[in-house]
Order: structure tokens, then C-alpha cells, then sequence
């Protein structure tokens, strides 16, 4: 009895320490393990108001012609009454209902039944089967890549629907705008609190779980790594681009037949738009393989933050620049036109390449040319959970040794050229390049937080040899 009482002891202690274990070496990886205050005032403060500025931002558009401070100013000189605004918005409806649970049932279809056909016959699409990164519990998981897919089948039902057949006006989706706000409102919900749950009870990988003990916090950035239901369906892949970033497209479609029926043509400025962010999202399902491999799938956790971000967030603050533009259509000279076209192109083409020279970097192990040359690197290790010591090389050549996060600075000149789209007479369209600017910065300083955990002093090397991060001589 002793000596079972001595192995059941002695076992425990190998388990808890194995869990020690894993803790210690996670903490290179995701989110943290434990919370500090500045951390849960964020996130509280986010939970209780990121859903009102979605609704704060929307409203004004509907209500007081896309202006931020007219209804603020209407409520502090008591013009109007909280419960007067409220008492306007559009209430959910069983139309909204109905698309909106048609089109994820749609996009589910289109993501767990169709198998990727477009990398047979497009040279250089890369499709199908691929696999993730290394997860922190050394898991690589597999994906069926298939939005490019999804998204040319989508837009070809649309355009049949809405042009040929009649069965839909083109302007649907902004006819429901609200409607559908509180309909993706409820999925948001729904898929985190229903990840928060599975993260405890029913985890896909329990060595890839996180908790820190404070709900609020499991809650916004989630437990669990990669969730899924059954083998293929990812959570992380399905919500971080359908129905989100597929919508996209078509809300700005949306927009732009408005713009038309409202005032018999659609202006450059909106014709800009849906050019630019068409690219933007195409270039996204493009290399949605590549995708795999970001911050948002390799290094976060599935929680509030990024189910209602993807749900909520992202569709109705990424389009505000169209619907902008419904409620002020813009005719920008052609001078003004071009500049912001280039300004577009420009900063996709730095984003794009930047991305595209670490991809290439990475895939051949360095053995490429960049710029005509073969690249420059700083050699570093790291280790994972089980212990094992893995080498990399981070590149100090190409854009990457311009600046650590060239890839932000092109993203960031492409939503301010989106922004520009729309004039200077009001401030609503710019709150993209304003919040971009504060996600992407934030960003950096996450991710080279977990570089330096990852790879201590080889960072440092690294910080040494490219000291800006996305401005050079800057910042
Ligand atoms: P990156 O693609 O920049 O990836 C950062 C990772 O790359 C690091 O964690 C490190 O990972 C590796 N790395 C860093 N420096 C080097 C180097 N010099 N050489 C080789 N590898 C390096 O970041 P994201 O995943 O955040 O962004 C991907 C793209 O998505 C960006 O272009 C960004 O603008 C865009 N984006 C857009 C958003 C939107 O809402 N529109 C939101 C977020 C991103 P490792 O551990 O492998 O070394």
C-alpha cells in the first residue's frame, strides 16, 4: 500500500512538473499566462465598448448622415434621449434572420464540403491540403485551403442573383445593415462563448490550451489554440476569413449599387474603394496559405477576440469607407484620383513584397535571391515544449532590412489611401488608418515581445542590426 501510495506520489510530481514544464516553455508562445492590470483594464474596457463604438459608428451613419458628433451633441444638450436614438435603430428582423443564417450556412458549405479545385488550374495558387506552423504543444495541423474557391463561387452567385435572375436586389445587404449588425452580434457571441466552454470541457489539444484563472481574460483571448470540430473545421481559418473578409467584397458591391440607385452613378471615389480593397481581399485568399503562417493562426488564441472581431468588427468598421460614400457620394478630381490610386498600389505592392521575401526566405531556408542578391541573416535558436532546440534565421536584407515591420508600414499606406477615398469633411472614414495604425503598432511591440522570449539574445542581435521598426530613421 505504501509503495503504490510512494508511485502515485512520485508520478504525480513527474505530471506536475512535466506541466511545469510546458508552462515555463510556453511562455515564448501567444498569449500570456498571467494578467496584469493594464492588460484586463484593456479588455474589459473592450468588452463593454468595442460592440457599442461598432453600433456608435453604424447609427451615425443611419441617423445623422455618417457624423460622430452630431448625435453626441444632440445628447449633451439634451436635443435628444438615449432611448430616442434606440427607439430608431432598425430592430432585428426574421429577413436579416434568414440571410444572414443562409449566407454562414453557405460559407460552411463551401468551406468543410468543397474541396480546393482552383490550385489545378491556376499556376502558382497553392491549395488544397497544406499544413499549419508548429504548435507551441509541436502539433502541425492540417488545412483545407479553399477560399479563393469560395470567395470566386460567392461573387459569381451574387452577380447571378442579383443581375441576371433577380432573386436579390445588389443593395441587400445594405438595405439590412442593422438588421444584420444584430445578427452577427449574436454569432460573435455564440462562437466564443461556445470556444471558452470547449476550451474546458472538450478541447481539441489540451497541451495547447492557456488559462490564466480570470475569466474576462480567457474570454477575450481564449483558451484554446486551434478549436475545431471534427478533423477539418478550424475555427481559427473558417472565422478569421469567412464569413468576414468573403463579405467584404460584397458589402462594398453593396454599397456601390446604392450609390447608384440612390443617385444614377457610382463615383470614382467608390469605384476606388471597392478596386482596393478588392485586391487587398483577393490578395488575402490568394495566399491564404501563407496566412497560416501569421500571427493570427500561429500565435493566438481563439477567443472574443477574434470570433466577435471577425464576426462583428472587422465586416462593419472595415467597410465604413463605402458607406461612407453612400451618404456622400465623392467625385474626386482625376489628379487626387491617381494619387490615391498609386498611394493603394504602392502600399500593397510593400506590403505584398515584404511578406513575400520572408515567405521566401523562410520556405528555401535562405537559399534565394533577394533583390539579386543571395539574402543576409542573423542565425538563432529556440527551444520548444518538449525541449527540443530548433534553429531559424531572421533576414536583414530586402524591405526586412529596412525596417522589422515593412510589411505594417505598406498595410498602413493602402488603408490610408482607402481613407482618402473619402475627402476631408468628415471624420468617420478615417477611423480605419487610425485604428490600423494603433493595431499594427500595437502589434509590433507584441510580437517582438514574443521574439525576444523566443530567441533572448539573438533578438537582441537582430533589434541591433535593423533598428527601426516600420518607418527607417523614425521609428
Ligand atoms: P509578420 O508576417 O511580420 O510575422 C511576424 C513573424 O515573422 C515574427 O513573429 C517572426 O516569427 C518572423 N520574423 C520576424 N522578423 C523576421 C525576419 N527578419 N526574418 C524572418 N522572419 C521574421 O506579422 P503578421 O503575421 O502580424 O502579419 C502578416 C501580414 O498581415 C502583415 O502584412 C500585416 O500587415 C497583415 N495584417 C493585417 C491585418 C488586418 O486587419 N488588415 C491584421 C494583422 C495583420 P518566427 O517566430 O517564425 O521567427
Amino acid at each position: 500500500m505504501a509503495a503504490h501510495q510512494e508511485k502515485k506520489s512520485s508520478e504525480e510530481r513527474k505530471h506536475k512538473s512535466a506541466r511545469n514544464d510546458t508552462r515555463t516553455s510556453q511562455v515564448q508562445w501567444g498569449r500570456a499566462w498571467e494578467v496584469d492590470w493594464f492588460s484586463l483594464a484593456s479588455i474589459l474596457f473592450l468588452l463593454m465598448f468595442a460592440p457599442l463604438i461598432v453600433y456608435y459608428f453604424i447609427m451615425s451613419c443611419d441617423q445623422y448622415q455618417c457624423s460622430l458628433l452630431d448625435p453626441l451633441i444632440d445628447l449633451l444638450t439634451g436635443k435628444k434621449h438615449l432611448s430616442d436614438i434606440w427607439n430608431k435603430t432598425p430592430t432585428l428582423t426574421y429577413r436579416a434572420a434568414g440571410i444572414y443564417s443562409l449566407w454562414v450556412a453557405f460559407q460552411v458549405v463551401l468551406y468543410l464540403f468543397i474541396p480546393d479545385f482552383c490550385h489545378k488550374f491556376l499556376p502558382g495558387y497553392v491549395g488544397g491540403v497544406q499544413e499549419g506552423a508548429v504548435t507551441p504543444a509541436g502539433v502541425v495541423n492540417k488545412y483545407q485551403i479553399n477560399g479563393l474557391q469560395a470567395w470566386i463561387i460567392t461573387h459569381v452567385l451574387w452577380f447571378a442573383n442579383a443581375y441576371y435572375f433577380h432573386y436579390f436586389s445588389p443593395t441587400i445587404i445594405f438595405d439590412n445593415w442593422i438588421p444584420l449588425l444584430w445578427c452577427a452580434n449574436i454569432l460573435g457571441y455564440v462562437v466564443s462563448t461556445f470556444a471558452m466552454i470547449k476550451g474546458y470541457f472538450f478541447p481539441t489539444n489540451a497541451k495547447d490550451c492557456k488559462f490564466t484563472g480570470n475569466f474576462f481574460y480567457d474570454y477575450m483571448m481564449g483558451i484554446e489554440f486551434n478549436p475545431r470540430i471534427g478533423k477539418w473545421f478550424d475555427f481559427k481559418l473558417f472565422f478569421n476569413g469567412r464569413p468576414g473578409i468573403v463579405a467584404w467584397t460584397l458589402i462594398n458591391l453593396s454599397y456601390a449599387a446604392k450609390q447608384q440607385e440612390l443617385y444614377g452613378e457610382v463615383t470614382n471615389s467608390m469605384i476606388l474603394v471597392n478596386v482596393l480593397q478588392g485586391i487587398y481581399v483577393l490578395d488575402y485568399f490568394w495566399n491564404e496559405a501563407w496566412y497560416l503562417k501569421t500571427i493570427d493562426i500561429c500565435h493566438d488564441h481563439f477567443g472574443w477576440y477574434l470570433g466577435w472581431g471577425d464576426c462583428v468588427w472587422l465586416p462593419y468598421l472595415y467597410t465604413l469607407q463605402g458607406l461612407y460614400l453612400v451618404y456622400h457620394p465623392v467625385q474626386l478630381c482625376t489628379a487626387n484620383a491617381i494619387g490615391i490610386l498609386l498611394l493603394g498600389l504602392i502600399g500593397y505592392y510593400i506590403f505584398r513584397m515584404t511578406n513575400h521575401q520572408k515567405d521566401l526566405f523562410r520556405r528555401t531556408n535562405g537559399n534565394c535571391k533577394i533583390w539579386g542578391k543571395k539574402p543576409e541573416c542573423i542565425e538563432c535558436s529556440y527551444m520548444s515544449v518538449d525541449g527540443t532546440k530548433h534553429y531559424s534565421k531572421l533576414m536583414t536584407s530586402g524591405f526586412w532590412g529596412w525596417a522589422r515591420h515593412f510589411n505594417y508600414t505598406g498595410d498602413l499606406m493602402g488603408s490610408l489611401a482607402y481613407c482618402l477615398t473619402c475627402g476631408f469633411e468628415h471624420i468617420l472614414p478615417y477611423f480605419y488608418i487610425v485604428y490600423m495604425t494603433i493595431l499594427l503598432i500595437h502589434r509590433c511591440i507584441r510580437d517582438e515581445h514574443r521574439c525576444f522570449s523566443k530567441y533572448g539574445k539573438d533578438w537582441k542581435r537582430y533589434t541591433a542590426a535593423v533598428p527601426y521598426r516600420l518607418i527607417p530613421g523614425v521609428f
